[in-house]
């Protein structure tokens, strides 16, 4: 069974084809992502006009691209995924919109997926694939969860922020330090120079006993630090990136650690574009193994948004029989959509 995959729910067009069936883990035949950051750099964020925009240009493209690098043509597909949310409704639509018109065209079924389980089941397209029951520990842009995973589409969520997601605050610490958007990544590269020891910034609700997360204060605690370095803060940039870093690792270390103690779990899955951070991987690899648990993540190319995770979560929902692609083609999206609402039948 072959999978195409579409992803439009933010700043990134992605299209990948997947080929399921047979018992085996679907495997990656070939992906395309067209990365809009640079166009959105100059406003600070995504526009979700242009969002749109772009990926109308890009979708088609793309899925050339990725059936002529698969040696595959458009007939020889048999279900159209799409990301059916959360996301940006207009950015949602373009993908959406596209997957219907594929899937009617092709009198074949289509498949609306959930953003966030794409994510959480990206680390199954790696070298080293998990296996079912495991903790995720999902750290994007938009959010911060963690979840007692079962199978494919049961979901328990155990904690989640109460206000910024871990990869909000990283770019949101990385706007204060001039570092562009998204600044995640360029704040972590700056951190390797600096010293993680030299403010002290707060680790909102560490000791709070629950699974939860806070990352606003964390924002505020750099902003106070950055007004109080003043002319200095050029020189300690990398000192205030390698805090910052730090605090937030060290929140999500221990929470992750939390989670897997109350599940008596010995797999913890991390996803999401912050589950690129070398420091966080290095920190969670040590203080696993220290627990005799297996920490397992998706490829860094994976991390963040992309099509490959879309083609992959329809095509095991699809093996495990938790879905049933339609062919009524009047779609729908979800810009806001909890994942424990989604169910395994
Ligand atoms: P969501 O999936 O919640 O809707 P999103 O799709 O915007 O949000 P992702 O694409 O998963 O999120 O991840 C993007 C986030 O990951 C950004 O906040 C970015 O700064 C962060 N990020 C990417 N690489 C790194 C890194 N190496 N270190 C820290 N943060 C990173
Ligand atoms: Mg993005
Ligand atoms: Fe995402």
């Amino acid at each position: 069974m072959l999978v195409l995959g579409i992803e439009s729910s933010c700043d990134e067009t992605g299209v990948a084809l997947v080929q399921a069936g047979g018992g085996a883990i679907p495997r990656l035949l070939g992906h395309a992502l067209h990365s809009q950051v640079r166009m959105h750099e100059a406003y600070g964020g995504v526009v979700p006009e242009l969002a749109s925009r772009d990926h109308i240009r890009r979708v088609l493209p793309l899925t050339r691209q990725v059936l002529a690098e698969s040696h595959r043509s458009l007939p020889d597909v048999d279900v159209v995924a799409f990301t059916r949310g959360p996301g940006l409704a207009g950015a949602l639509l373009v993908g959406a919109g596209v997957a219907c018109a594929l899937g009617a065209s092709l009198g074949k079924p289509v498949l609306g997926v959930h953003h966030l389980e794409g994510h959480l089941l990206s680390p199954f397209l790696s070298a080293d694939p998990p296996e079912f029951p495991f903790v995720a520990l999902l750290v994007s842009g938009g959010h911060t969860q963690l979840m007692r995973v079962e199978g494919v589409g049961q979901y328990e969520l155990l904690g989640e922020t109460i206000d910024d997601a871990a990869g909000e605050a990283f770019d949101k610490s990385a706007k204060l330090l001039g570092l562009g958007y998204p600044g995640g990544p360029a704040l972590s590269k700056l951190a390797e120079q600096g010293d993680a020891k030299a403010f002290a910034l707060p680790r909102p609700l560490l000791h709070s006993g629950d699974l939860d997360f806070s990352f606003a204060g964390l924002k505020t605690a750099v902003l106070t630090q950055v007004r109080k370095l003043g002319d200095q803060v050029d020189a300690r940039k990398a000192d205030v990136a390698a805090s910052t870093e730090a605090a937030i690792v060290e929140v999500l270390l221990k929470k992750s650690l939390a989670a897997l103690k109350a599940t008596g779990l010995k797999r913890l899955v991390v996803a999401g574009g912050v589950g690129a951070n070398r420091h966080l991987r290095e920190q969670l690899d040590a203080g696993c193994a220290r627990r005799g648990v297996r920490v397992h993540y998706p490829e860094l190319a994976l991390c963040t948004d992309n099509g490959a995770m879309i083609a992959m979560a329809a095509a095991m929902r699809l093996d495990a029989g938790v879905d049933v692609a339609v062919r009524t083609y009047a779609f729908d999206v979800k810009p806001r959509w909890p994942l424990d609402e989604l169910s395994a039948v």
